[in-house]
Formats: structure tokens, C-alpha cells, sequence
């Protein structure tokens, strides 16, 4: 009784589409192979026999017909269910052996039990005991390209046998040997013949073919003759056969090898790498460097405005900036100031008088910018003595003529000596400096001076008339609310709004603002870099995929799924930009170190997670059609384009 064929196939036909001419590789083949049989399949050039070999290995579909491998119907299997097929089952030899040049030849034979999820370390012992079972010990980490063409081919043999190659398929595998190494690698097959396994061969070598124990002719697509020519008993129980590995299907290890394998041919292109990643790395450095320089120059706008003060208001008169009539005004007095000081919410405030006048220091005579002010100016404005003292509020009642100077004005005055106690001399008056305070940033080329704001009025200005008052906050109050709390106490006193309020948190905010556009303008600039340098890593992986078209053939013959293929074309897109991103991230912190004291770049991690993150959204998004593409292919069309 003989048990239920390996491979039964029924009436199948295989039709080429060229041009307008229909091509019949295949027409009406029926034929079945047990377990154990060594079948020789002959003929001519043409006759139909890689065709029928690949429907047999289920690299490839009949049109028509049935098809049962190992008990499966693969008419009613999709791409993946035949590649778990061909993993599980077969092990191919081809005539030019397809071994993958970047790789060792412990390397080519590892590749069949990397998609079966085998662990590392027990697939490399296996490889190794494999090449050394088929002589090949000494030669575990040479190159294709460094060895003979019948070494390469016992590589293959290897690696047919890796996931147990219980089915091997040999399409003309001594085609391109010479005839010793030939005759060794038919020993092989022999060899594993009789140890169990299931071997078809394609030859036209008569001879060879001979020596298997069926033989099936062909003829332009159909079966011309199958005999049985030697004692060999089909099913015989597979005592000697290579065991299948203990399989471990673990995603994690099938993430790990894809990315193993989208590094290694990285590195195996280095220049063209660098050329792809150039994009992505001008990209990423300028989003991290603009970020950076808006976050500095945000910073360093914030610390100016904080040196005016966190929290200054001020009430000039009139209804705006350029009122005319505002000089006439007289609107604004020192009562006001103190009706203000007295809120809540005000820490201090003071009246302002700004005139200015010649001061004279003998023959010395220069431009003084004079502020007559109140006690708490200093204060208010958050300015520091740094030697002397501020007037008072008896120096105030007095109207003395008592003046602080800042330093520069004190240089200038008295060169190379002390100011404090000196005296300047106005036309009207002469007034003693009893206080120097630091110079201010915004000074500009004025000297200034402080005055009572009483000795000024009376001395120079005029009676009564206030340039302004300046209010500085307690902190943590809003300074909108304390705005609108100031209009209200100022139209109550007033009746009517002859007065207007400067707020320099409005300065702060339009400066902000305008930051903030300028941040986005440049953002968007940056965004263009890292789209472009995106499409540069689509086509690069285009490219890729072409070249490395029999490759992808020949993962997927020995049972890569379409997802396995895909994660590593997506996986090399990805390695490219993240690799792409931290280059960029370097050059942008690099540029910032060498421009630390021309420009105020400040790195934040969130920018640099921005970048890495959209780096690796640009990789998935640019890497997804050219993996798609690779992933869709189908293995016979890919293995034959090369
Ligand atoms: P053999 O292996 O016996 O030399 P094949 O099975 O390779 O023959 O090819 C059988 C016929 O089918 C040949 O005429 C060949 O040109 C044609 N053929 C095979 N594969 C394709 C294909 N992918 N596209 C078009 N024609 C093909
Ligand atoms: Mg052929």
C-alpha cells in the first residue's frame, strides 16, 4: 500500500503572455512524486522544465489544474501560506547559485532559518555543522566571490538543508560546473537521497539524469516519457534525513535580523549612504538649529524686557504716542503718583520730568539728559546704586538741588577722580551729586541725571508738569488687570481720559509674536529640507530595490513572507534617517558650540525628540512604496531578473 503522494499534480497548465502571442510553458502536465524519490527531469532547451520545477517548489502558480504539496491544495493559498510552504518543505539549488555576495557562506546559509524564527546562536551552529558535513569547514567565512563555483555550490546545498530541505529542487545544478566539481555535488544529492530526502533535478545531461532512479522527459510543455530506471523503493522511512530545526517563531528576533540585514547593506554602500542621508541630515540640523536660535533669541529677548523692569507700567498724558497737544497738557501730577503708590498692587511708582540742560564743570561743559523723579524711581526701574545715596523724601520737600549721576556721566564730569560731594554747575543753579548709579543699556549717548522731581519742576521745567509716571508691580500680578485697575483710579481722579497707559508687557508680547512668525517662516524652510531629503531616501530605496531584485528573489524562494521583505526595505529607509537625524542633531549642536558667543542658540530635548521622531516618520512614510514594490514582487519574475 503506498502512502498519499508529497506532490500531486493534475492537468496544470502555464501560460507567458509576449506581446500578443500566448506561450504555453506548461500544457497538461499531470505527475506525482512520493517522499524518498530522486526524479530527473530532462529535455530540451525551452521544453517547459524550470516551469514545471517552480510549480512543483511552489515559487509559482499554475493557471489551470490542481496542485497538492504536502496535503495542500495551493490554489487555495495566498503569497504567505506558499512561502511558509516553501520554508517548511523545500530547499532550491540553482544553476548560477544565487548566493548573496555581501554575505559569508556561513552567512547565505543562515538565510532560510532567519525566517523561520531560529535563534541566533542555534542557527549559527547549525550553518556551521551543515558547511562542514558538505566539506566546506574551513571555508565558513569566506565570500561567495572567494570561492570556486563548485564550493558556492555545496554553499547552496547547504543552505537547502537548512530548514531541514525535506524536498530539495535542483533546476541544472551542475550547469555551470566543471565536471569534477559536478560529479561532487551529484555525490551529494545522491547522498542525501539515500539518507531520506526527496530530490528532483533538472538536467539535459542524459547521463546524470541516468543516474536518478525516475526520469521524466519533456517536450514543449508535456511529459513525453516517465520511467522508473533503477531499485529504488519510493516511501522508504527517512531514517539518515536532516532533521528540521526546533523552530522558535519570535517577532522580536525577525525585527532584530531585518534590521541586521538593512545595516549590512548600509555598510556595504557607504558613499551612497552618506549621498542619501545628506538630505536628512541638512534637514534635521537646521529644524534643530532654527528651534535652538528661536528658543535663545526668545530667551535673550525675555532677559532685556526683564531688565526694564518684569512688571512696569507707564501713564504718559494725552490720548497716544504723538498727541501734539500733549506738551501742553498738564494733566499729569505728582498726586497722581502718589494716589497710585498707595494700591495694592503697585510695589512703587514715580513721577518722571524729563528736560535736559548744559552742566558745566569748569571748563568742562556737556549736554546732561535731566529726570527730575521721586525716591522710588530707582526702584521702579530696577536700577542699582553703586555708590552714594538716592535722594529722599525730605531732599523731595526740600526741592534741593541734589542730584545721582550714572557712571558714565560721573567719567565724564570727573575724570579720574570722585564725583561724590562734587558739584555740577547749571545756568540756574548748581547741583551736588550725592549717588552714582550703574549706566543703563538703553542710555544710549545721553549722560543722565536725577533730580528731585520738585527741584526740577521749580528749577527748570516749570511748575507742575509731568512727563510721565512710571509704575512698577508687585510680582505675580497680571499686569492687564493692573492696567485696567490704573485707568480706572486715573479716570477717577481726572474725569475724563486726558492719559494713556504703555504697558511693556504689550512690547513683549508683539516681540513674541514676531518671533514667532519668524519661527514658523523659518520651520517651514526646514520642513521643504527634511520633505526633499525624504524623497531622496524614496529614490535611493527605489533604486535599491531594483538592484537588488534576485535578491529579493531568492529570500523570498526560501520562504520570506512578503511582511519579512517589507520590514527590511522599511527598516533600512528607517536606519538611513535615523542615522540621517543624528548626524544632523551632531552638526546642529556642533554649529551651536562653534557660534556659542555669536549667537544665542539654546538645544532643547524636546527639539532634538522632535527631530529624531519626524526623522523616523519621514523614513516609514518615503521608505513604505519602495517596500511595498519589493514586498509585492513575485519571486520567479524577481529570481529571473538578474
Ligand atoms: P526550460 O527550463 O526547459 O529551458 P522554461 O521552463 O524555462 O524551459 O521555459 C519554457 C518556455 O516558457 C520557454 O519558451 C520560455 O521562453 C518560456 N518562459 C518561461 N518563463 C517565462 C516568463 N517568465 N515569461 C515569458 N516566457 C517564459
Ligand atoms: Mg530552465
Amino acid at each position: 500500500m503506498v502512502s498519499a503522494p508529497l506532490i500531486a499534480v493534475e492537468d496544470i497548465t502555464r501560460s507567458f503572455r509576449l506581446g500578443d502571442q500566448v506561450l504555453r510553458a506548461l500544457d497538461g502536465v499531470s505527475l506525482t512524486i512520493h517522499a524518498g524519490e530522486m526524479v530527473a527531469i530532462t529535455g530540451a532547451s525551452g521544453s517547459g522544465k524550470s516551469t514545471l520545477m517552480n510549480v512543483l517548489g511552489c515559487l509559482d502558480r499554475p493557471d489551470a489544474g490542481r496542485c497538492i504539496i504536502a496535503g495542500e491544495d495551493t490554489a487555495r493559498l495566498g503569497p504567505d501560506d506558499l512561502a511558509r510552504l516553501r520554508r517548511r518543505h523545500f530547499g532550491f539549488i540553482f544553476q548560477r547559485y544565487h548566493l548573496m555576495p555581501g554575505l559569508t557562506a556561513q552567512g547565505n546559509v543562515e538565510v532560510p532559518a532567519i525566517y523561520d524564527g531560529l535563534g541566533t546562536a542555534a542557527r549559527a551552529e547549525r550553518a556551521r555543522s551543515l558547511l562542514t558535513r558538505l566539506g566546506l569547514g574551513d571555508r565558513l567565512s569566506h565570500y561567495p566571490n572567494q570561492m570556486s563555483g563548485g564550493q558556492q555550490q555545496r554553499v547552496s546545498i547547504a543552505r537547502a538543508l537548512m530548514n531541514g530541505g525535506e524536498v530539495i529542487l535542483a533546476d541544472e545544478p551542475t550547469g555551470a560546473l566543471d565536471p569534477e566539481s559536478a560529479r561532487v555535488v551529484m555525490e551529494f544529492l545522491h547522498e542525501l537521497n539515500r539518507a531520506g530526502h526527496t530530490i528532483i533535478i533538472v538536467t539535459h545531461d542524459m547521463r546524470l539524469a541516468a543516474q536518478a532512479g525516475r526520469v521524466i522527459e519533456m517536450q514543449a510543455g508535456r511529459i513525453i516519457a516517465d520511467r522508473k530506471t533503477g531499485d529504488q523503493m519510493p516511501d522508504q522511512p527517512a531514517t539518515g534525513r536532516i532533521a528540521l530545526p526546533a523552530r522558535r517563531g519570535n517577532p522580536l528576533t525577525l525585527l532584530a535580523n531585518a534590521g541586521h540585514m538593512a545595516l549590512a547593506a548600509l555598510i556595504a554602500r557607504p558613499l551612497r549612504a552618506m549621498l542619501t542621508m545628506l538630505g536628512i541630515v541638512i534637514g534635521i540640523a537646521a529644524v534643530v538649529a532654527v528651534t535652538a536660535l528661536g528658543e535663545g533669541s526668545r530667551r535673550q529677548m525675555s532677559a532685556q524686557l526683564d531688565g526694564l523692569g518684569t512688571a512696569t507700567l507707564e501713564i504718559y498724558p494725552g490720548t497716544g504716542w504723538g498727541d501734539e497737544k500733549a506738551d501742553q497738557l498738564r494733566t499729569l501730577v505728582a498726586g497722581d503718583a502718589l494716589a497710585l503708590s498707595a494700591q495694592p498692587y503697585v510695589q512703587s511708582a514715580s513721577p518722571v520730568v524729563q528736560t535736559s540742560a548744559r552742566g558745566r564743570v569748569g571748563n568742562q561743559s556737556l549736554n546732561v539728559s535731566i529726570s527730575g523723579v521721586g525716591p522710588d524711581f530707582l526702584d521702579v526701574r530696577g536700577r542699582a546704586l553703586v555708590a552714594g545715596r538716592m535722594f529722599d523724601a525730605s531732599d523731595l520737600a526740600a526741592r534741593a538741588p541734589v542730584a545721582v549721576i550714572d557712571a558714565t556721566t560721573a567719567e565724564r564730569f570727573f575724570p579720574g577722580g570722585s564725583a561724590l560731594g562734587q558739584s555740577l554747575m547749571f545756568d540756574q543753579f548748581p547741583a551736588k551729586v550725592i549717588g552714582i548709579v550703574a549706566r543703563s543699556r538703553d542710555a544710549g549717548q545721553s549722560l543722565e541725571l536725577f533730580m528731585p522731581h520738585t527741584a526740577v519742576t521749580t528749577r527748570i521745567s516749570g511748575a507742575g508738569r509731568l512727563s510721565a509716571i512710571v509704575v512698577r508691580l508687585r510680582d505675580g500680578t497680571d499686569s492687564a488687570q493692573a492696567e485696567g485697575a490704573i485707568t480706572a483710579v486715573m479716570l477717577t481722579r481726572h474725569g475724563v481720559k486726558d492719559f494713556f497707559v504703555f504697558n511693556n508687557d504689550q512690547l513683549r508680547r508683539a516681540a513674541e509674536a514676531s518671533l514667532g512668525t519668524l519661527a514658523l517662516l523659518i520651520s517651514a524652510v526646514a520642513g521643504i529640507a527634511l520633505v526633499v531629503g525624504g524623497i531622496g531616501v524614496m529614490n535611493i530605496m527605489l533604486v535599491s530595490v531594483t538592484e537588488r531584485i534576485s535578491e529579493i528573489g531568492l529570500r523570498m524562494a526560501v520562504g520570506a513572507r512578503r511582511l519579512d521583505i517589507m520590514a527590511q526595505f522599511l527598516i533600512e529607509a528607517l536606519v538611513l534617517c535615523l542615522v540621517g537625524a543624528a548626524a544632523g542633531i551632531g552638526l546642529a549642536l556642533g554649529a551651536g558650540w562653534i557660534l556659542r558667543d555669536m549667537a544665542p542658540l539654546v538645544f532643547s530635548p524636546q527639539a532634538i525628540l522632535t527631530a529624531t521622531i519626524a526623522a523616523s516618520g519621514i523614513g516609514l512614510i518615503f521608505g513604505f512604496f519602495p517596500a511595498r514594490n519589493a514586498a509585492r514582487l513575485d519571486p520567479i519574475e524577481a529570481l529571473n531578473r538578474s
